[in-house]
């Protein structure tokens, strides 16, 4: 083992730089500084090398993380990348959006005594590094295939199945209704925890790999599932869950009680430039509000800590279970917390109050009780505990489930499971239409980005096995002229498009 690794003892654990909460809380840049090289050596030469990594085992994506961490402490950042890249189309994202303390840090042998390596951080520095140096290329396929794959959303799950399939040399379509690819990594997750250049310029590369974007193309509207199979060798679901959770409490219908992801999309595009009248006149914008969040998980996090940039008079967050209890992530909660969001744990509301415009929600208090099957403490009504808490503005980010695609595909034959997700066979990741394949939060309900890419991964796996026994069966392929990378209608669009994003962008 070289003397520079094992340092966990001498070195303690060191994150990079946090800005101030008074002064990031004044702009939407991200919250945290990049290492700078000495130090992310230091910080990777904790790593004990374990010889049973746990911190592999709970990455969703089985990362070679001791391997990477070795050649970053040993100055070897392009095999650090290689390395890093070989498992994770998107390694900057996931080190900047990874919940980690649930995942790879939350498992380091070391945490118990000595706190995790700062696993996430070294990730991004490594490929932060990439991309400036030049060592991050688009995919450049040996050989190229007549087949092409049509996928539907552009969120992480079909960036990376169409970044997988290009290498293959498969012609990639992308199909997504927003007029950007990213999905929540642009529309939903706000630039605090990550920065929209940094999606873009991973669009921008499997755009100059030859995969083919057709935005503001809303399967359902602009074309039938069948319609797509008939133009595709192979299709991917990857349209992930926006059908918003809801409460059925007394004067819902009063203006200035929105979803969360109305809130974050009008927030996101405004700050991609994009004219948001809605925002400008005062209806999604916190600024001088008193604002209520209801729920507890990672899009109620970026909701009051959104609030609090555009300049809300307070904000407050309502969870009926404990902070123990809550699913957000506790570094998430902690944030908030320096930014002056305050949590109201123990609280369900249970009406919204106002005449025309809501001005208050009417709360009860909640005690634990009893674990219920699943082993999670029931929420009980405490007794006369009815109070009033003012709001001026009330966000529901109550979770989300999956739209009915059966319906909206016009395909009734889709099998979808008892929550509405597509089911798919979890070897083949086919559903059960001969060639269509799904993937991310469309098949797993509302999860993460780095499951999504890891779905996308295998889905794109389980295509190019699927194509591969469709030629030896068919040896003749139709070439999709109209829709493969070299339609000149797909490359005037493509730029066309990506004009727009460089406009808006920064
Ligand atoms: P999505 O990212 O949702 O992308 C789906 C795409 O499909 C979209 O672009 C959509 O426009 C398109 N689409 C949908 N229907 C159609 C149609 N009919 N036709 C054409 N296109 C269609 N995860 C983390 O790991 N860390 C975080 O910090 C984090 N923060 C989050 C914050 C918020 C506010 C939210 C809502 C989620 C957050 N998540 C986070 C979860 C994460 O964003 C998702 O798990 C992930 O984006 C799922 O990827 P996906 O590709 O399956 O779907
Ligand atoms: Fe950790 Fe996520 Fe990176 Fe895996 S992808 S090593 S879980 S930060
Ligand atoms: Fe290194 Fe921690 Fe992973 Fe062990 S568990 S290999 S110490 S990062």
């Amino acid at each position: 083992m070289p003397e520079r690794l094992l340092k966990f003892v001498d070195i303690v654990q060191e994150h990079p730089q946090k800005r101030a909460a008074t002064a990031r809380t004044t702009d939407f840049q991200e919250i945290f500084e990049q290492y700078l090289r000495p130090k992310a050596a230091e910080q990777a030469a904790r790593c004990s090398q374990c010889g049973v990594p746990f911190c592999q085992i709970h990455c969703p994506l089985h990362n070679n993380i001791p391997d990477w961490l070795k050649m970053t402490a040993e100055g070897r950042l392009e095999e650090a990348y290689e390395i890093s890249s070989a498992t994770n189309n998107m390694p900057e994202i996931c080190g900047r959006i990874c919940p980690q303390d649930r995942l790879c840090e939350g498992n380091c042998v070391i945490e118990k005594g000595f706190e995790s390596v700062t696993i996430g951080s070294v990730e991004r520095y490594i490929t932060d590094t990439a991309w400036d140096q030049g060592w991050v290329k688009p995919p450049a396929p040996s050989q190229e295939r007549d087949q092409s794959v049509g996928i539907i959303g552009g969120g992480p799950g079909g960036m990376a199945a169409a970044e997988e399939l290009r290498r293959l040399g498969y012609q990639v379509v992308i199909y997504d209704r927003y007029d950007r690819v990213g999905g929540l990594l642009i529309y939903g997750i706000p630039s605090f925890k990550l920065e929209k250049e940094i999606v873009q310029r991973r669009a921008d590369l499997l755009e100059d790999g030859g995969v083919t974007f057709r935005l503001n193309f809303e399967v359902g509207r602009d074309a039938t599932l069948q319609e797509l199979r008939d133009r595709h060798s192979a299709i991917l679901i990857a349209t992930g869950v926006y059908k918003a959770r809801d409460v059925a409490l007394p004067g819902v219908g009063l203006g200035n009680i929105i979803q969360s992801m109305t809130f974050l999309t009008a927030s996101n595009r405004k700050g991609l430039g994009d004219a948001v009248p809605e925002f400008e006149n005062g209806d999604l914008n916190a600024a001088g509000k008193d604002v209520v969040v209801l729920g507890g998980g990672d899009t109620a996090m970026d909701c009051v800590r959104t609030a609090v940039r555009q300049g809300a008079k307070s904000v407050k967050c309502l969870y009926r279970r404990d902070q123990e209890n809550m699913p957000g992530s506790m570094r998430e909660v902690q944030h908030a917390q320096e930014e002056g969001v305050e949590f109201v744990w123990l609280t369900a509301p249970e009406a919204y109050l106002g005449d025309d415009v809501v001005r208050g929600v009417r709360a009860v208090r909640i005690r634990l009780g009893a674990p219920d099957a699943t082993g999670r403490q029931t929420p009980e009504i405490v007794g006369g505990s009815s109070h009033e808490i003012a709001a001026d503005l009330v966000i529901k980010a109550l979770g989300f489930d999956p739209e009915d695609l059966p319906t909206l595909f016009d395909e009734p034959g889709l099998s979808v499971t008892g929550w509405g997700t597509v089911g798919i066979d979890f070897r083949s990741r086919m559903t059960n239409l001969d060639g269509v394949f799904a993937a991310g939060d469309i098949v797993r309900g509302a999860s993460l980005v780095v499951w999504a890419v890891r779905d996308g991964r295998d889905a794109a796996a389980s295509i190019h096995s699927y194509l591969q026994d469709k030629v030896a069966r068919e040896p003749t392929q139709v070439v999709d002229s109209e829709n493969g990378g070299s339609d000149d209608k797909g490359k005037g669009k493509r730029k066309t498009n990506r004009r727009r994003a460089r406009q808006s962008v920064g």
